[in-house]
């Protein structure tokens, strides 16, 4: 069991390449970070994992417990079991939260889930995440701020249940409350079943967990691989002293 990505060469559809020959297994319970400067192509690699249209795969594959799913549409990758945070969520006036996850998690396990119950399930999370009930009443994306938005997806993660999740940690203006929020949500999932691919460009959200791998992405390519070790020198000296 593992999401393995073999030798993945990307490009963006004007032909410039982006990511060059990048390979990385992830096992379930794993927590890899991948760091690296802005422009190093990291939303790249978690855009081309959620099969962006924007992204051709040049060369390498995408397996998923064994399956290919290079060419597998962001539905079917979903059904597979991976989970790629929407950096960008949607607004959509008058469809709930609650909704939203109930239609997503049906949509993912091709069940019909019972919605009083499936109501109660997602009010048991919210306590878990410090989320107010009424949370689930609001409109999708609405008003949201960068931290409200990480807690949407702290949700879905819980609800969805994922055995990998891939996650682009943008410099979202996330607060020091929002940060923890998150940082610890993450921390817990890693714990349990799921293999989670993190992506940041902020140490600061590393102090609440405990990686398992750490991966230097520069200019396109791993640079290094390693474990803390790897943050700390980031922290002390920037990105200068890894040669590409
Ligand atoms: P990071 O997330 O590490 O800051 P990105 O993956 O966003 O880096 O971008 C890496 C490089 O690829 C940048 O030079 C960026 O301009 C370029 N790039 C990303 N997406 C596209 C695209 N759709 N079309 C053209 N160039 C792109
Ligand atoms: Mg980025």
């Amino acid at each position: 069991m593992s999401l393995q990505i073999q030798n993945l060469t990307i490009s963006a559809k004007d032909r410039s390449q982006i990511l060059n020959n990048i390979s990385l297994i992830i096992q379930p319970g794993e927590l890899h970070v991948v760091m690296g400067p802005n422009g190093a192509g990291k939303s790249t690699l978690a855009n081309s994992l959620a099969g962006h249209p924007n992204y051709c795969v040049d060369a390498g594959d995408l397996v998923i417990d064994e399956e290919n799913i290079t060419e597998a549409s962001p539905d079917q990758r979903a059904k597979k079991g991976l989970f790629l945070s929407m950096q960008y969520i949607p607004e959509i006036d008058g469809v709930g939260i609650g909704k939203f996850l109930r239609v997503a998690y049906d949509a993912v396990t091709g069940k019909k889930s019972n919605p009083l119950k499936f109501r109660k399930i997602l009010v048991e999370h919210c306590k878990n995440l410090d989320l107010e009930e009424s949370f689930l009443s609001r409109s999708l994306g609405v008003g949201f701020s960068g931290g409200e938005k990480k807690r949407l997806e702290m949700l879905q993660l819980a609800v969805l249940n994922p055995k990998y999740a891939v996650l682009d940690e943008t410099d979202s203006g996330l607060d020091v409350d929002a940060l923890k929020t998150v940082g610890e949500g993450i921390a817990q999932f890693a714990t349990q079943e799921t293999g989670v691919l993190l992506i940041t460009h902020y140490a600061r959200l590393l102090q609440y967990m405990n990686p398992t791998h750490v991966h230097v992405l520069i200019d396109g390519k791993f640079v290094a691989h390693g474990g803390m070790e790897l943050v700390e020198k980031i922290e002390s000296e920037g990105y200068t002293n890894f040669s590409n």
